[in-house]
């Protein structure tokens, strides 16, 4: 500055642009922008300097009027974006989008290739969609099973003993939630340290049932909830929605018969075909319910017919689906395996700032995720049901593994380990996405489930569509 004039100087890593105005439009609009506020401030400006650290080199930038308007207009534009309720448009097919640190969270070529209808085009086949997030997540679940297990901490390391005994330790950055099953304890500075890294704490009960997480405060997105809440009371959108998850539920649960019990099971699955193509025409949420009843009592009706133990024992015996409490290994199995993706579904809703126990299909009851259980319908064969048979058929788990009482079975220790391996590995399995052809684990599509339910729900994409495999 010199008295009342001013020039602001903004320094740039690079070297100078080759381009005729030796700088790039960006850079331009930054220095417009710090001019404005100096005129703000009562001193004179009339241009600025970009220096380019690069080449050692100042370019002298004239704050012209159309430099001015442009700066101007861009202001206006940020403020509307910042009001906004909805995202902006992401960019189409934009070199920027590899570099963006938001990539993962925009879904730029999910969003627009999901615009499309039908959303795949038929002609080459596929969107030509970039995965522009990791195939798999570097952090993983932290499950604490011992009984009278501790979890403290020691700066950014979680540490779980048991009295005296230090049973495992895990670093803060590797660890994505905290699973604690039945008796276990957390001190509340970890509760406090994982709260401010937003790693939730799931618990789940010595009996399965997952009752609850404990989270930091998130207040974001919420025009997200308010769209969800709105979308829940609106059968012109609960109603596809309830369409669009039972149908992938039912193809999931019917392609898992035809890879691992043809031709046993060919006539239901035949059958379930058939209920299938009812379902786009069904009118309304409880006609879905009983087609959805339908369609899992055919797929369970022969779901025997995967099991191919190597401990051929009576036990394997499955006959049907029962629960609260299981009665048997196999439902046992699956019980405790539906309890692990609700929390995995429950804790995918809340860091999109959704509301888990309100659901769109299921139906709010004191307790119970709804939303939760509508995402992980379409899970349940591919991820849990996969898991149960791998866990049964490669003998990870055997008929030793299991307590029994007159009225219920469940896991022993040794077999919720096994099992939680046999779980833990198909989540971390690569798969093909058959919407966006590309590949990445069953974990981060349920996280990519849940961004686009939001997506879905805010207005962003004109459905939501149910993962399939094929
Ligand atoms: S990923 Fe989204 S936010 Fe990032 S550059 Fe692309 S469109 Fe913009």
């Amino acid at each position: 500055t010199a008295g009342d004039v001013a020039v602001p100087v903004d320094t740039k890593r690079g070297r100078v642009p080759t381009n005729p105005e030796r700088s790039w439009e960006p850079e331009r609009v930054q220095l417009m922008a710090q001019g404005l506020q100096l005129r703000e401030h009562g001193y004179r400006t009339d241009h600025g300097i970009l220096y380019f650290a690069g080449s050692k080199t100042r370019v002298e930038v004239p704050f012209a009027p159309e430099l001015e308007a442009r700066t101007l207009r861009l202001l206006d534009e940020a403020r509307a974006a910042a009001t906004a309720t909805l995202l902006p448009d992401p960019l189409e097919d934009s070199p920027k989008c590899n570099g963006c640190s938001l990539s993962g969270i925009c879904l730029p070529d999910e969003t627009l290739a999901l615009r499309q209808v039908p959303p795949v085009p038929e002609a080459d086949g596929h969107a030509a969609v970039r995965r522009l997030y990791p195939a798999r997540e570097d952090a993983l679940p932290l499950y604490v099973q011992e009984q009278g297990a501790k979890v403290g901490k020691r700066g950014e390391v979680l540490v779980v003993s048991k009295g005296e005994e230090e049973l495992g330790r895990a670093k803060l950055k590797d660890v994505s939630q905290l699973v604690l099953l039945g008796n276990v304890s957390v001190s509340a500075q970890t509760i406090q340290l994982l709260c401010e890294a937003s790693i939730p704490v799931v618990h789940l009960s010595r009996g399965h049932w997952f009752y609850g997480v404990t989270q930091g405060i998130t207040l974001r997105n919420a025009y997200d909830r308010a769209a969800q809440f709105r979308a829940a009371s609106d059968p012109s959108r609960t109603l596809p929605f309830a369409r669009a998850i039972v149908a992938a539920k039912g193809a999931n649960q019917r392609t898992l018969l035809l890879r691992n019990a043809s031709p046993r099971a060919d006539t239901e699955v035949a059958e379930m075909a058939t209920l299938l193509r009812k379902v786009e025409h069904l009118p309304d949420l409880g006609a879905l319910l009983g087609i959805e009843g339908a369609i899992a009592a055919k797929y369970f009706s022969r779901f025997a017919a995967m099991l191919r133990p190597r401990d051929f024992d009576a036990e394997w015996d499955f006959r049907s689906r029962n629960r609260r409490p299981p009665r048997d290994p196999v439902n046992a199995l699956l019980s405790f395996g539906y309890a692990m993706l609700a929390k995995e579904c429950t804790v995918a809703l809340l860091s999109e700032g959704l509301d888990p126990w309100w659901g769109l299909f299921h139906q709010p009851r004191h307790g119970r995720p709804a939303l939760a259980l509508d995402l992980m319908e379409e899970f349940r064969p591919v991820v849990v049901d996969s898991a149960v048979l791998t866990a049964i058929n490669t003998g990870m788990v055997s008929t030793g593994d299991f307590v029994r009482s007159k009225a219920a079975c469940v896991l022993n220790e040794r077999g919720r380990k096994a099992f939680i391996r046999a779980y833990e590995a198909r989540l971390d399995q690569l798969v093909t996405h058959p919407l966006f052809d590309y590949r990445c684990s069953w974990r981060s599509v349920i996280r990519l489930q849940a961004r686009l339910l939001a997506r879905w729900l805010r207005g962003d994409v004109p459905a939501y569509v149910g993962m399939t495999t094929r």
